[in-house]
């Protein structure tokens, strides 16, 4: 990528457009950053609802390896991103060839897999979880015999994750006992897994940093995270959130991932902090985070506009949080039952009207458990009055307090 694609310009007589894999509500933020900078946006996805190809000036409907569907997306876009990892990275290789594409095919392929994302981490020099991978019955019955592991300690009780495809606690199993791993494994149809060790969490974090193709490199605040079920519900981002020195290893473990990576683009590292207040890394997003949704209305920079900053060749500068900032993420959960009268999504008014709340819902027409339908970020002049409206907009919503 050497030179800037410039919002507003013409490129080869087209205005100057930028394109992303995928139509999701990471697609959709990303769409919204770039036409706000000036530029024409391409979104590649089947649905014909998705949310980002709602609100793009271009949507093509086909699969992720279409040859078509790649083929008009390469002569609408002068540059494609990708909304989330698993879009197929043969796909990405086949645009690579012709159209700048950040983050690489190289970059989401190993953030495609867990064994191998754990493997780029250590080495790295960034500390992982015990684990063990099991890919064939060998290695099953190595784990299930031993009674400890390679990494020198016994794994159980752990948590069997698919290698590949999870997101939002999917692909997982609970995994109490040696004798309970080959049923867990059967269940999951036997695909390549990692056994982790069940680790005692005190708290969970993550890192957004942006890398340009010249090598500059800006990260925003370490983010406090809350997960219930596998799924992130609540990020709060403002000093003290998250110990200065565990915050500092934090970032410089996630600058190192990504150099490591040779980084185009935005990356999330997510981080598990344990009892004691060891830094454990978990795994890493080739693309904006829900974790740094907050940073649409609590910093100067959004991720979504480093995304667009990055793929354009742009230059970066450090992002600055102005606000402390809670986000609390917004699953099909709270909404009431559809009915032919009754309302069909929460009552916004009473949540609106507290001071500093920002709403962003993604267009989706359908709610279903554990599904996210949008996020709340909350703003203020300080931690106590972000913390005091976000309690209230949670009691309003439905949503456990913190
Ligand atoms: P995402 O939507 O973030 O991609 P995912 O499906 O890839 O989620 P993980 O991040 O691996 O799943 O796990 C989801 C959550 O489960 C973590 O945020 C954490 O709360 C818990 N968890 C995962 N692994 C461990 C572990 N080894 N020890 C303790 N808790 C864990
Ligand atoms: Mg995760």
């Amino acid at each position: 990528m050497s030179r800037a694609i410039l919002p507003g310009a013409l490129v080869n007589g087209q205005p100057a457009t930028l394109g992303v894999m995928g139509g999701g509500q990471l697609g959709r933020m990303f769409v919204q950053a770039a036409q706000a900078m000036g530029y024409f946006t391409a979104v590649l996805d089947p649905d014909a609802a998705s949310p980002a190809g709602l609100v793009s000036h271009h949507h093509i409907q086909t699969d992720y390896l279409h040859e078509q569907g790649l083929a008009q997306l390469m002569q609408r876009c002068a540059a494609i991103t990708t909304e989330f990892e698993n879009v197929p990275a043969p796909a990405l290789t086949t645009l690579g060839a012709h159209r700048p594409v950040a983050p690489s095919a190289d970059a989401v392929a190993i953030a495609q897999d867990r064994a191998a994302e754990k493997a780029h981490f250590v080495r790295c020099g960034v500390p992982v979880a015990p684990h063990a991978l099991i890919e064939t019955p060998a290695q099953l019955a190595a784990v299930m015999s031993q009674p400890n592991n390679s990494s020198g300690g016994d794994l159980f009780p752990g948590i069997l994750k698919t290698s590949r495809m999870g997101y939002d606690g999917k692909g997982q199993i609970r995994v109490k006992t040696r004798e309970a791993l080959a049923a867990a494994w059967a269940e999951l149809k036997s695909v390549p897994c990692v056994l982790e060790k069940m680790l005692p969490l005190q708290a969970e974090c993550s890192v957004i940093v942006a890398r340009g193709a010249d090598g500059q490199m800006v990260n925003f605040p370490v983010q406090l995270n809350l997960h219930r079920d596998g799924i992130l519900a609540v990020t709060s981002v403002y000093e003290g959130a998250v110990p200065a020195d565990l915050a500092a290893q934090a970032v410089q473990a996630t600058r190192a991932i990504a150099e490591g990576l040779n980084y185009v683009g935005v990356l999330c590292v997510e981080f598990f902090i344990l009892e004691g207040g060891q830094l454990i890394v978990n795994e890493m997003a080739p693309r904006p985070h829900n974790s740094g949704h907050y940073t649409l209305n609590a910093c100067d920079q959004s991720q979504f506009e480093l995304q667009v900053r990055t793929l354009a060749g742009l230059p970066l500068t450090p992002p600055r949080q102005h606000s402390p900032a809670i986000m609390l993420n917004l699953l099909g959960d709270l909404w009431p039952e559809a009915s032919a009268k009754g309302p069909t999504s929460p009552a916004w008014a009473p949540v609106l009207a507290l001071p500093g709340t920002h709403l962003h819902l993604y267009g989706k027409l359908s709610a279903r458990p554990g599904r996210k339908m949008g996020h709340l970020n909350i703003t203020g002049d300080s931690v106590e009055a972000v913390r005091a409206t976000a309690l209230q907009a949670a009691a309003l919503l439905g949503i456990e307090a913190f």
